[in-house]
């Protein structure tokens, strides 16, 4: 396991020799410490950065150049795919099948954007008919910079994947700082691409907090762009930063979005994709479907299944055979989110079932899939991302009015609807303010699609072609094209 800061190619420990604890959510057991990079090392990594981009080349390598790295890189994860998982389930929580799932997707991000490279070559220019005939006129695109890339503790390396892969394919260098309570399979990453022979400056990690690490490279002037996920307030913060000297930004923060299921539904099927929808990875995903809308022709007994297969998930270690449901990622996201189960029940929230420490579990943040009935609509736990294992379900009459409680929100991130009407799925799905909507389903994440909220769920789409824009300029070329005199002063 690597605890050094990757800076310019070289690993490197933290100016000020500062370590800080990694902690297996499991069993609490601190299992390894990384550096704390201070301004100072957050400095050396955009230096470093800086010069990979304006002097050493890297923007200048061709599209196939840059994906022969990308695969390499892709290569490298899927070697030490299952080694990989483990350390992610050691430092998030999470079950080993997701970890390994997660890891796989991670190893594909990078092969994608390489074909999206390789690709861009062949289509680097693009010709604009202009109405007046003496010109000629091109659009071409560029990288955009040095880009600064903080991420959220809930899929570590994907994260990482999501934002290193497509700016490094557009030509982009990165420092990237992972989130301080999983910072061990970035670094694992880091490793790999020194592996592949990366030049260095490339690819920078810095692991550390978000106070300062994180902060140092949102202020730093010689980064171009900001690339973040995490929470809104820290979105508020980096947008805030950005408009200081004009830096290009893209968020993916929180939401709290809604799934619909019309009585024409088959119950187990909306079971099993609602239970997919808010307990896959405990509950820590930004699209998670928390606010679950029944029709209430089913209402009565979809809820009485839901409860039934909800006791049932197997709760444990994730490094354990058939465990579905993991710890939380750390004591302060377990308090804050058995504080939220509290603040619902005293808003008026009845607990289906859930709600607290699962028996048996004396060490380890482990909290008890939950379902919140009766959640009032002006109450946090109806409106506020919990981001854990807790789903608020209420019934609905009509098509309209689950629309209208579906956009109620000031988030737009996903929304799901399940009906055996396509006709209607369609309409709904077409009438819901959110980026990302499911039909049928929840969740499943796509490579090739676009990904990014409405409203304050963010700016910009990761993932896709989309996800390659996010890290590219446009210039215009324009040429005087006649052999005429312009004649304006000099007649
Ligand atoms: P967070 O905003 O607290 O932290 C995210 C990252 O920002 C971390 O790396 C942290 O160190 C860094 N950070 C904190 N303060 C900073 C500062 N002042 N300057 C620069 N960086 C700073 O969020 P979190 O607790 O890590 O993640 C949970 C949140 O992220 C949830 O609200 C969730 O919805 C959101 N999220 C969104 C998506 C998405 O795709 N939209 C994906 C995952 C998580």
């Amino acid at each position: 396991m690597r605890s050094e800061l990757y800076i310019d190619g070289k690993w490197t420990a933290a100016s000020s020799g500062a370590m800080f604890d990694v902690v297996n959510p499991a069993t609490e057991e601190v299992i390894h410490e990384v550096a704390a990079a201070t301004a100072k090392d957050v400095d050396l990594a955009v230096k470093a950065a800086r010069r990979a981009f304006d002097k050493d080349g890297w923007p200048k390598l061709s599209g196939a150049q840059r994906a022969k790295y990308l695969r390499a890189i892709a290569d490298g994860i899927r070697a030490r795919q299952a080694e990989i998982a483990r350390l992610e389930v050691i430092d998030n929580g999470k079950p080993f099948p997701e970890a390994d799932w997660d890891v796989a997707d991670a190893a594909g991000c990078f092969d994608f954007y390489a074909g999206l490279a390789e690709q861009f070559d062949n289509n680097p220019e693009e010709p604009i008919a202009l109405a007046d005939a003496r010109f000629t006129s091109k659009a071409v695109k560029e990288p955009i910079g040095v880009a600064g890339a903080i991420i959220p503790w809930n899929y570590p390396l994907l994260m990482a994947a999501w934002k290193v892969a497509p700016a490094l394919a557009a030509g982009c260098t990165v420092v990237l700082k992972p989130a301080e309570v999983t910072s061990l399979t970035a670094l694992e990453l880091a490793a790999i691409a020194d592996e592949t022979g990366l030049p260095p400056g490339v690819l920078n990690i810095v692991t550390g907090s978000g106070s300062v690490a994180g902060q140092a490279i949102i202020d730093h002037r010689q980064v171009d762009k900001l690339a973040f996920t995490g929470s809104g307030p820290v979105g508020s913060k980096i947008m805030a930063a950005a408009a200081r000297d004009i830096k290009r930004v893209s968020l993916e923060l929180g939401g709290k979005s809604p799934f619909v299921v019309f009585d024409d539904a088959d119950i187990d099927e909306a079971v099993e994709w609602i239970m997919f929808g808010i307990f896959w990875n405990q509950g820590q995903v930004c699209s998670a479907t928390s606010r679950v809308l029944v029709q209430q022709g089913i209402y009565d007994r979809l809820l009485a299944r839901l409860v039934e297969e909800t006791k049932k998930i197997r709760i444990g270690n994730g490094l354990e055979e058939g465990v579905l449901l993991g710890p939380l990622v750390s004591r302060r996201q377990h308090e804050q989110v058995v504080a939220a189960i509290e603040a619902a029940k005293a808003a008026g929230a009845t607990v289906a079932c859930g709600g607290k420490r699962p028996e048996g579990f004396e060490k380890g943040y482990y909290l008890e899939p939950t379902i919140l009935t009766e959640a009032p609509l002006e109450s946090d736990a109806w409106r506020e991302e919990i981001f854990g294992p807790v789903v608020c379900i209420r019934p609905f009459a009509t098509e309209e009015e689950a629309i209208e409680l579906a956009n109620d929100s000031r988030f737009g991130l996903a929304a799901a609807v399940m009906s055996k009407d396509d006709v209607r799925a369609e309409r709904v799905a077409s009438a819901f303010r959110a980026g990302i909507v499911w039909i049928n389903c929840s969740q499943p994440t796509f490579t090739e699609a676009p990904w990014g909220g409405y409203k304050e769920s963010g700016i910009g789409r990761e993932l896709g072609r989309w996800g390659l824009e996010n890290y590219l300029e446009t210039k215009q070329i324009t040429r005087f094209a006649t052999g005429e005199k312009w004649g304006w002063y000099l007649k």
